[in-house]
């Protein structure tokens, strides 16, 4: 048996969108008995995308990633229902029965990840499904997989080890989005948005950007190496946040810098002047 997971590689994802309106194209309006019952047409998001703004100014940037249901293997909506009306099958899909779960508005609070929504009209709890209804009639992907132009979504078996998502696990450092929850999810990212150091390095005596120097992040004794681009800028990112990293620029013929840096947000240190 077939144990489904995704990965989502936030290093791909652009925010088109795409998986967020092939979701409701399969769903808004359209009941699937035995699986999810019309989700309005207006107000669900069953995979919503993150947009976050990064930096200030001139080192701005968006990171973009999708949320969905992480498939828990031990999923709290399950233990809030009463009379079975969630269930993991024997692929690890969760499942809300749509008819089961109706009047039972406690599953929605149950989620920690906040991706139940509440169908007032039909007084039910509804979520994504990893598109079961296709998977049962021989797809291979669910919609939002298939749609995403940029590869961002890989889906699959995990017991598997030649299907892809096992290929891309065993390569790929991978997370949960909240392992703090410790619900051993099964939709796993690679590169969740963390922090970023960077800043643009001056040679002050000839008023030029320092291109080709070398730049060494440092804290708790690890430490990274980068090097200035042609216009002097240097970035590093994936940062853990509240950390203080330090930072060295050391050029041929100028006086060594050391800077720190404060991740509480994105930092950009500004021009260095050597
Ligand atoms: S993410 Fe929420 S809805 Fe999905 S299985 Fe986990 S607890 Fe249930
Ligand atoms: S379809 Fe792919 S690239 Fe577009 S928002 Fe969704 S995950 Fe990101």
């Amino acid at each position: 048996m077939a144990k489904y997971g995704m990965v989502i590689d936030c290093n791909k994802c652009n925010g088109c969108y795409n998986c967020f309106l092939t979701c409701r194209d399969e769903f808004a309006g359209n009941e699937y008995p035995g699986y999810a019952a019309a989700q309005p047409m207006a107000g669900q998001n069953w995979i919503r995308v993150i947009e976050r703004e990064r930096g200030r100014y001139p080192k701005v940037k968006v990171s973009y990633y999708p949320v969905t249901c992480a498939q828990c293997e031990d999923a709290p909506c399950i233990k809030a229902a009463e009379n079975n009306a969630v269930y993991r099958r024997p692929d690890g899909i969760v499942i809300i029965d749509p008819v089961k779960a109706r009047g039972q508005k406690q599953i929605v609070l149950a989620c920690p990840y906040r991706v139940i929504d509440w169908n007032e009209e039909l007084q039910v709890p509804q979520k994504c499904l990893l598109c079961a209804h296709m998977l049962d009639r021989g797809e291979k992907e669910p919609r939002c997989v298939e749609s995403c132009p940029t590869g961002a979504l890989v889906f699959g078996d995990m017991d598997d080890p030649n299907s892809a998502i096992s290929r891309l696990l065993a390569k790929s450092k991978t997370e949960v989005l909240h392992p703090e929850y410790g619900l051993e999810e099964k939709v796993r990212y690679i590169s969740l948005p963390r922090r970023f150091v960077a800043g643009t390095v001056i040679y002050g005596d000839k008023d030029e950007c320092a291109g080709g120097v070398e730049v060494t992040l440092s804290h708790d004794g690890k430490t990274q190496k980068t090097t200035t681009n042609g216009f002097g800028d240097f970035e590093f990112e994936g940062l853990a946040a509240d950390m203080e990293y330090t930072l060295k620029i050391a050029a041929k013929g100028y006086k060594p810098q050391e800077l720190k840096a404060l991740t509480k947000v994105d930092v950009y240190l500004g021009e260095i002047v050597l």
